[in-house]
């Protein structure tokens, strides 16, 4: 977690209370967390005067200016392209490098020879100066790729409007009314409408303590910067940039997504309280890493780690995972100018495996689609739907050569330790057969080439779609085990976009339905004897592990971060009370209902971890 670096969890900011601060009551604002921690500070509000690119005028020039204002836009390109640079490397230094690679895309778009040549047509041919030249251009790109409803596509608008930005400070206009990310006054809370990954870069570390802003998904650039960078943030706020005025005193809590704006006391005496203990009980849950996660009465728990590239294995050591549950390869293809061939892929699969010590390392294929699209086929595929299209292990119809050559990676890698492979998105017996039928010809190829492999790779399938857990029994006769992905089968079950903020509300893991479809797919491994894993959220929040346990699910994989915890609740609980727990649940007809039992349930039996929760 975030603290400020003073023997006080919560120094009252240092700069001076504004005269009206007296007669500002406390407010709250919620939003989403997007990087846990909590701070106080002074606001500082940007965001107001960012360009609002729906209302962008041509500005008229005289024919005898036309070379000079070409002259400058080439300038200010330049200038960008360098800033760009700059930030990338300094980034590299700070951030995991999957992260440092977003301002390739920036950089693609500053270098495009298309919009350059869009731009200086429309200086010369329209008389228009460079500034609005160039935002009219840029305006025309993000209406174009805006309009798609496509959530990836949304985010390449925000990287163009954070780019214009950028380009009109280097053309001489101001786009942050003066005010710079670089260099923040002590203690600063910066609140915005938005901040984009470039803005989030530049932050003054020294002296940034969070932000909230008013746009973003936990999966937005900005909120994978911020947790990058462990800077307590929030997301998602509505409207919160004009309620806030540069100097009010705010507190960010980025693990409940909320912003106190003139804290009072007691608001106050709770943070430092909280902090504290969090504090107090994360470093003693920290001593326990190398102790099993064993219930008290004696039954072992599989605790794996959630990654998305060998970056993250420092992290798994430290907080000592026994293996690695899910690794989400799908970001080796993200930002990148063409997929990873097959010896980049192993040689990475490799690592991880060598890394693990014999350790199990579960590989998911490419889950590329929905939200998360690849930008080679960002242009080639625009679907209506994308969380309901081409996804995952269907891409295999379009691009079959993209799923060969991952396996075929998987399979050589295979020998260097104990791989499992996981299948994510399946909803139908055929599409495994389909993927065993590819296995089983690679298998030949390799052997046929006398190229090393492991035969005895165990394949698996990820139970994230109702239709997969209906038919779990059918499923479990083909594969070597099971793993529960409850991010998407909440989504998947109850009709509810992951990422949209606006249906949030009845995105509920507790739902019964979802429950049951968990208690199937349990249901149906220990009747075929493999192994069942959970590796979406819920394995993450304390709430949910005495009743997923009590479910019969021994394995659980989640990001490294959260596993102190859930070790922590385990060692406090009895496989017997999870049992009744669970049996309880499964009779509820409300989420509300298994929330409830669950809370109370972890309130009882751990409550230093159940007060954390809030
Ligand atoms: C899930 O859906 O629960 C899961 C683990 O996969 P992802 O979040 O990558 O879709
Ligand atoms: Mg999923």
């Amino acid at each position: 977690m975030t603290v400020p670096a003073s023997s006080d969890p919560l120094p009252a900011p240092d700069r001076r209370i504004p005269p009206d601060q007296a007669e500002k009551k406390e407010v709250l604002f919620h939003g989403f967390p997007a990087s846990p921690g909590i701070c106080r500070g002074r606001a500082l509000v940007f965001g107001s005067a960012h360009t609002d690119f729906n209302e962008i005028e041509p500005i008229p020039i005289e024919p005898s200016q036309v070379e000079s204002e070409i002259a400058h836009f080439q300038a200010a390109i330049e200038k960008t392209k360098s800033e760009i640079k700059a930030l990338q490397a300094k980034m590299q230094k700070t951030v995991e490098k999957r992260d440092a690679k977003i301002f390739d895309a920036h950089l693609l778009i500053v270098e495009d020879k298309l919009l350059h040549k869009e731009v200086i047509s429309r200086i010369r041919d329209k008389l228009c100066n460079a500034q609005s030249s160039f935002l009219l251009t840029i305006e025309r790109y993000i209406k174009a790729i805006s309009g798609a409803g496509d959530s990836y596509l949304t985010e390449r608008a925000a990287d163009l409007r954070d780019i214009a930005n950028r380009f009109l400070r280097n053309l001489g206009g101001d786009a942050d009314g003066g005010l710079s990310l670089s260099n923040l006054p002590e203690n600063t809370v910066v609140i915005a409408h938005d901040l984009t990954p470039s803005d989030t870069a530049m932050l003054d570390r020294k002296n940034i303590l969070g932000f909230a802003i008013e746009t973003g998904s936990r999966t937005c650039h900005t909120s994978i910067l911020a947790r990058s960078l462990r800077i307590p943030a929030v997301v998602g706020m509505r409207n919160i940039a004009g309620k806030i005025a540069n100097g009010d005193e705010v507190i960010v809590d980025g693990f409940l997504g909320m912003v106190v704006r003139n804290p009072s006391r007691d608001t106050l005496a709770f943070y430092k309280e909280k902090i504290s203990r969090k504090d107090e009980l994360y470093n003693s849950l920290l001593k326990d890493s190398s102790r099993a996660a064993e219930t008290t009465d004696g039954y072992r728990i599989k605790l794996c780690a959630n990654i998305e590239g060998a970056d993250d294995l420092e992290q798994v050591f430290r907080c000592g995972a026994e293996g690695i549950g899910l690794f989400r390869t799908e970001y080796l293809f993200m930002n990148t100018q063409t997929p990873p061939d097959e010896e980049t892929q192993y040689g990475i699969y490799v690592k991880v495996l060598r890394a693990m010590r014999g350790r199990a390392v579960t590989i998911r294929t490419v889950d590329l689609g929905g939200d998360k699209l690849d930008p080679a086929s960002a242009s080639a595929i625009r679907e209506p739907n994308p969380f309901l299209g081409l996804r995952a292990i269907r891409l295999c119809h379009e691009k079959p050569q993209i799923i060969r050559t991952q396996l075929r990676a998987l399979l050589r890698a295979g020998a260097e330790g104990d791989l499992r492979i996981m299948f994510p998105m399946v909803s139908s017996l055929c599409e495994i057969e389909e993927l065993l039928a590819i296995r089983d010809e690679i298998i030949e190829d390799l052997k046929r080439e006398n190229i090393p492999f492991d035969p005895k790779v165990k394949f698996g399938a990820m139970i994230e779609i109702p239709s997969a857990a209906l038919i779990a029994d059918a499923l479990a006769a083909k594969v070597d085990f099971f793993s529960i992905g409850s991010n998407d089968l909440v989504q998947y079950t109850l009709a509810v976009d992951r990422l949209n903020e606006r249906v949030a509300y009845l995105y509920r893991p507790s739902h019964p339905a979802v429950m049951e479809l968990v208690r199937l797919t349990v249901q149906a491994a220990k009747k075929h004897r493999i192994p069942v894993c959970v590796c979406g959220e819920i394995a993450a929040d304390p709430r949910f592990t005495p009743i997923l346990l009590g479910m019969g699910v021994l394995e659980l994989s989640m990001g490294a971060s959260a596993i102190a915890e859930i070790r922590g609740v385990i060692r406090k609980i009895s496989m017997l009370d999870s049992e009744r727990l669970a049996k309880i649940a499964l009779t509820a007809e409300d989420p509300e209902d298994v929330m409830t039992l669950a809370k109370e349930h972890i309130q009882s039996v751990a409550p230093d971890i159940a007060s954390i929760l809030g």
